[in-house]
């Protein structure tokens, strides 16, 4: 996905949407987590690398937005309705929410794209065979290709489009 000069949107998941944060990540945006900490703490991390806090804490939302911070409050059950709500928030305040290439769900850098004959002693036959191209993480070297969770993230990339 060309970003066009760009900036991917910036987000800083709380320690209770870790499984957010790694959708987020593989859906092309800039996510970290904030795993441990003060609320303080996660405020000027945002702060200072111009990211959307995304938490389930409304005293936590409430503190980010006094201090003139984006932050979305997710109350969905599932990661699909936390998606779909952070769409809803996003056009609501006017965001436009900038995707890119899918990064690291593990960890947030950026995939290169290899073909098969770079993973052909590391992945097993039966994949090899019915994939093509295969993604390594530049950060922790962790191997992807698209498999069905590729196509889990298709349908939750529906749910950011505007309705
Ligand atoms: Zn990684």
């Amino acid at each position: 996905m060309p970003l066009n000069g760009e900036v991917r949107t910036r987000f800083v998941a709380d320690a209770m949407l870790g499984s957010l944060c790694r959708k987020l990540r593989a859906l092309g945006f800039d996510t970290s987590y904030y795993k441990a900490g003060s609320d303080s703490g996660m405020i000027e991390a945002a702060l200072a690398q111009k990211r959307i806090i995304l938490t389930s804490d409304r005293s936590l939302a409430a503190l980010a937005s006094s201090k003139g911070l984006g932050a979305i409050l997710l109350a969905g059950k599932s990661d699909e309705e936390r998606i779909s709500a952070m769409s809803r928030a996003a056009a609501a305040s006017g965001t436009r929410l900038v995707r890119g290439d899918p990064l690291c769900s593990l960890c947030g850098c950026e995939l290169a794209t290899l073909r098969r004959i770079d993973v052909s002693d590391e992945v097993p036959l039966a994949v090899i065979s019915h994939h093509r191209v295969f993604y390594r993480c530049r950060g922790c070297g962790h191997l992807y290709w698209r498999g069905s969770h590729w196509k889990k993230l298709s349908s939750l990339s529906r749910r950011l489009e505007p309705k």
